[in-house]
């Protein structure tokens, strides 16, 4: 039951007497309020189901604010009955006020999304209506692409009333739609057409409009979807199955025939034929009569994956950020009205308004791009277990590396089970690995050279044979730090507390910024990476007046040395500088028909690409990953390594890996080169049960910001009483530490502090965190983000 608005009573009751309203529901808003409430539906409005959008006066200034309608509450006034409730009373003392409008034919949200969202809101902590607005994209809600046709079509069935026909080209239209039987809304025939092939203009129609021989219709078109961008050719050719994954997909099958909730987790490596996998269950739902969503990260959903889907299966939907608005929204009400039972996306198309879902499939589950870093702070694997659950369907998770959860999901959780694929298909060799120690590497005047002497022979080799090398550096910009070698002053963003990274311009050439060693460097620009300040570099250092220099690593700065040491290979790179969307499907696509011989970049490039001529792939610094201040940095680095490895070699031709570090005996890296999953989930295990971390326990931050540190100060305080106090009044078992700075204690001027807290089961959590939504907001107010299981510490 929602709260009531309260108002002005006099006001509201006038209004009441004017407009009959024998409904009441509730509301969920868009705004940031965290609870719903209840309206009155005027009856000229009736009737409204959950999931349509309407608008409804809001607050003290009945200001007009869209929401959803999420439950049908009841008639009103209702019937009396003697046994009315003291509640009912209290109901009745307020007006409640009336919803304005009805924005959405039909719903947007079905009603077992509308159970999913509430799931939602209640485990991520996030107001409902937020989480509803975060299910419908933005395309979607603004209508984006439709366009309207006028449609004409016979009034009345005894439309032959010829006496009231005037002319020839009266007749003639009649004729024409009496031939083609163009007697109702669904029939109803393009007014252009019409038209022309009458030959006759708009006052005739409009004249046999005015007598109510024919009607007009404004039908809903969408635009053509352009095709998605076309990448190589992918035949679907009909493979056979080896042994193992014969296995696997009778495990599978087993489990989709059983009409039950499971999950499988698919522990493959890259290459193992995962995919096909995924494609044959598709195949067993479909024929069951029910459809699919295939969630992958949003950088592996290349023309190449699309197309190699698209193939297989006709009635497709596609949906990722190289759409555009007309395309998604093309996408989504193809999915809607059931033209598609496939569908493909990223992490928001677990949203996807398909209806009967039979499998859901994951792949690369362990991605943290899968977590939204917004509110609703959700987890796309996540949710697509809890909607594979309320659908009763099969839930694939696929990975070369699985998360350390999803692991010990399998351990703990009977509807949980695992399948191994331990070969590559055709039992391709795994690529060579081959660690380059940097320590042993001469320095010049930038530092370290950023393609060592072996990786640069190597690279020479594979160029010459005309094959190709992805080349991964998680770093952009040109270099990291800009410092005084002198007083060894650092430049740091004014409103966050990181360094600025330099940024080279290709355009203006300056000459006041050198090198440690003397040389002089281009001009350009200092950027903060969290708040996108940008300052000048300035010539000499503000303290000590001498000469500034800059070290660290970027991909910018590798694309240099590419080009200087290699100038007759063409380069490309690939990081979100460089570009967006549709631009990077376009970079893809060149170096899958070899236009490229080097693809540079982030580790953007990590993921999911099937390229068979390259065999090279060199990770500039295995160690980046490792410096992250958070307890994942282990496995983030071994699941690097083993991915990106996973690109070289997809073909006949034999892969090479070359992994450059400063610190060759770090267990992570030396796991990952033998790759031996196993070993390192073992040892990282232990680390994770010492210091009660996931998957062990469960982790919650909430992190608070505000400009002025005093007022945080006090806020955070109180939200630490406030945990202190129900932790104890519950009992729960939970350990919370803070508040404390965040990892970034300050960005774009906001001063963050956080506060941990860890418990050792989700359930603990979620009691805590109903304690605290169920308070008032905590004054002073600052800004408030709460992330359960959060993928990274900032
Ligand atoms: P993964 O998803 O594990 O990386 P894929 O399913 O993409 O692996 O398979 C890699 C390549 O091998 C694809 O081109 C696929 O068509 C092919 N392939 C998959 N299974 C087989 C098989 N049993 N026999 C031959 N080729 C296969
Ligand atoms: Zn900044």
């Amino acid at each position: 039951m929602g709260r009531f608005q309260i108002d002005s009573l006099f006001a509201e009751e006038k209004n009441n007497q004017e407009t009959q309203c024998n409904h009441v529901l509730q509301v969920a808003f868009q705004s940031a309020a965290d609870t719903e409430f209840d309206y009155l539906v005027p009856d000229q409005l009736w009737p409204i189901q959950p999931g349509q959008r309407i608008e409804a006066p809001f607050g003290r200034k009945n200001k007009l604010e869209v929401g959803f309608c999420v439950d049908i509450t009841g008639q009103w006034p209702g019937p009396s009955t003697p046994l009315r409730s003291a509640q009912d009373d209290k109901k009745r003392k307020f007006k409640l006020k009336k919803i304005s409008k009805v924005i959405d034919k039909e719903p947007l949200i079905d009603l077992q999304l509308m159970e999913l969202a509430r799931w939602i809101s209640g485990y991520y902590v996030c107001p409902l209506g937020q989480v509803l607005a975060a299910m419908v994209p933005g395309a979607v809600k603004k209508g984006a692409g439709l366009r309207t046709q006028t449609c004409i079509y016979l009034a009345a069935s005894d439309n032959g009333t010829t006496e009231q026909l005037k002319g020839k080209k009266q007749r003639q239209v009649v004729a024409l739609l009496q031939e083609q039987n163009a007697s109702s809304v669904g029939s109803a025939l393009d007014l252009h057409e019409i038209l022309d092939t009458a030959d006759c203009g708009r006052d005739c129609i409009k004249k046999l409009a005015e007598k109510q021989i024919i009607k007009l219709h404004q039908k809903a078109i969408f635009a053509a979807l352009p095709a998605i961008p076309k990448g190589m050719f992918i035949k679907a050719e009909a493979v056979v199955l080896n042994e193992d994954q014969r296995k696997a997909l009778s495990h599978i099958n087993a489990r989709i025939d059983s009409g039950k909730f499971c999950v499988t987790v698919l522990h493959g490596v890259t290459d193992s034929g995962k995919t096909e996998l995924y494609m044959r269950a598709i195949e067993a739902v479909l024929q069951k009569g029910r459809g699919a969503i295939v969630l992958l990260p949003e950088i592996a959903l290349t023309a190449q994956t699309v197309q190699r889907f698209g193939a297989r299966f006709k009635k497709i939907a596609v949906m990722h950020s190289g759409l555009t608005a007309a395309q998604r929204n093309v996408q989504w009400q193809k999915i809607k009205s059931g033209e598609a039972n496939v569908v493909i996306g990223a992490r928001s198309a677990i949203f996807a308004p398909l209806s009967n879902v039979g499998l859901i499939v994951v792949d690369e589950e362990h991605e943290p791009s899968y977590k939204q870093d917004t509110a609703p702070r959700y987890h796309g694997r996540d949710v697509a277990i809890k909607r594979a659950q309320l659908a009763d369907a099969h839930c694939i998770l696929g990975s070369a590396t699985p998360s350390l959860e999803t692991l010990a999901n399998c351990q703990s959780k009977k509807y949980f089970g695992l399948v191994r694929l331990p070969k590559r298909v055709m039992n391709l060799p795994m690529p060579e690995m081959k660690l380059v120690d940097l320590r042993d590497e001469p320095l010049t005047h930038n530092g370290v050279n950023l393609i060592s002497e072996p990786l640069g022979e190597r690279l020479k080799e594979i160029l010459a044979k005309n094959e190709q090398a992805i080349l991964l550096l998680n770093r952009r910009g040109y270099s990291n730090f800009v410092f005084c070698p002198s007083c060894k002053y650092t430049l740091h963003c004014r409103n966050c507390d990181v360094t600025l990274t330099f940024h080279k311009s290709d355009f203006a050439r300056s000459s006041h910024l050198r090198t440690v060693t003397g040389k002089h460097i281009d001009y350009g620009y200092a950027l903060c990476h969290y708040c996108l300040a940008q300052t000048l570099v300035p010539q000499t250092c503000p303290l000590c007046g001498k000469g500034m220099a800059m070290i660290g690593l970027g991909s910018q700065r590798l694309e240099e040395e590419l080009s200087k040491k290699f100038p007759q290979a063409c380069v490309a790179r690939i990081d979100s500088d460089s570009m967006t969307g549709r631009d990077y499907y376009r970079v893809l696509k060149d170096f899958g028909d070899g236009r490229i011989d080097i693809l540079a970049g982030t580790q953007m490039l990590a993921k999911g690409l099937h390229f068979p001529n390259v065999t090279l792939v060199g990770i500039i610094s295995a160690d980046t990953s490792l410096y992250l201040p958070d307890f994942r940095a282990n496995e983030r680095t071994f699941q690097l390594i083993s991915q990106v490895a996973g690109r070289a070699g997809r073909s006949a031709k034999k892969g090479m890996v070359f992994v450059q570090t400063f610190l060759p005996n770090q267990p992570a890296i030396q796991f990952a080169l033998h790759a031996d999953f196993d070993g390192f989930v073992k040892e990282e295990l232990k680390h994770r049960r010492a210091c009660n971390l996931p998957p062990f326990w469960r982790l919650a931050a909430i992190i608070m910001r505000d400009m002025h540190f005093d007022k945080l100060d006090v806020a955070c305080k109180r939200m630490r009483e406030r945990i202190d106090i129900i932790v104890e009044r519950d009992g729960l078992k939970a350990l919370v530490r803070g508040p404390m700075p965040a990892v970034i204690s300050r960005i774009q001027r906001f001063h963050r502090m956080q506060i941990i807290i860890q418990t050792p089961e989700a359930a603990v959590m979620q009691r805590l965190f109903a304690g605290l939504r169920a308070q008032p907001t905590i004054r002073p107010a600052v800004k408030v983000a709460i992330d359960v299981d959060p993928v990274n510490l900032l």
